[in-house]
């Protein structure tokens, strides 16, 4: 178990904003690695027919491949925000390259989307402080999770879902699933996607609202945009001036997904044939 491992329940205490913690009387809901053609529009139909809107992390070397897909994500009425343009952990990256990937993936959402995204969260949860500085610049907030599906190992159900997610399902908290198997085993989106009705049920029957991050209050930083937020206003901003050379359709960048000691804290499984590490920090 990696350092991340005990990183992030002090986050939750210190810093809740970071960790996603929100407004008693809602629930974010997030999904990380897509737009995907084989998986986001299913989420999509999903949300619609369940009334309910979330947050999208998408990776700037998908969107580049699907902007189609990320201008529907917008259309439905979700938020779009930043997880990167490959699916690489920070701390193993040459200097300089998160956070111009970062740059990158921001300019390609307001480039595809005309929305500014206001949300960053990293591959693995991993924030080096490159990303937080390169995230800052930007304008956009970090924000990382309260309670996970672990959704992203091939034998998880709509069930395991439910389960994982449980214990961390009450007012403020900000859930993670995946729209993608992108970076995780393959139809293991299937799990999330199983969940959702029950997922949204329950909460709903607790009285609480389901909804993206933008409506989610999260506390603890200041410069919050609120829910009026920016979409639809493409503002010029400092940005890191970037060309994914390496961003060729094609190129998956697994490469990145380099096992390190803390991939016993991560959004999702490292190479798919590695088995999950449970109890990260749960
Ligand atoms: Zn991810």
């Amino acid at each position: 178990m990696g350092p991340a491992a005990t990183w992030l329940p002090a986050v939750r205490r210190l810093l809740p904003g970071l960790a996603g913690a929100g407004a008693a009387d809602h629930v974010a809901l997030t999904f990380d690695d897509g737009p995907d053609p084989r998986s986001t529009p299913r989420f999509l139909d999903e949300l619609a027919r369940l009334g309910c809107r979330a947050t999208f992390f998408v990776l700037g070397e998908m969107l580049e491949r699907h902007p189609a897909l990320g201008r529907r994500v917008v259309a439905d009425g979700h938020e779009i925000a930043v997880h990167g343009w490959h699916h690489g952990n920070a701390l193993a990256a040459a200097p300089g390259r998160t956070a111009a990937e970062i740059g990158a993936a921001a300019r390609l959402v307001m480039a595809v989307t005309g929305v500014r995204p206001a949300w960053y969260r990293p591959p693995y949860g991993v924030l080096s402080a490159e990303a937080l500085v390169a995230a800052r610049v930007l304008g956009l907030r970090p924000v990382l999770w309260t309670a996970w599906g672990r959704d992203w190992t091939r034998s998880a159900t709509p069930s395991s879902v439910l389960a994982a997610l449980a214990p961390g399902l009450r007012g403020g908290a900000t859930l993670l699933l995946h729209d993608s198997d992108h970076t995780s085993a393959s139809g293991s989106w299937r799990s999330g996607l199983g969940a959702l009705p029950e997922l949204v049920a329950r909460c709903r029957s607790a009285g609480l609202r389901v909804g993206p991050l933008r409506d989610h209050g999260v506390s603890g930083v200041s410069g919050s945009r609120g829910s009026s937020g920016s979409r639809g206003a493409v503002r010029r901003h400092p940005v890191l001036h970037h060309t994914p050379g390496t961003a060729a359709p094609g190129n998956t960048g697994d490469a990145e997904n380099t096992p390190g000691p803390w991939n016993g804290f991560h959004d999702n499984p490292l190479p798919t044939t590695r088995k999950e590490k449970p109890g990260a920090f749960q």
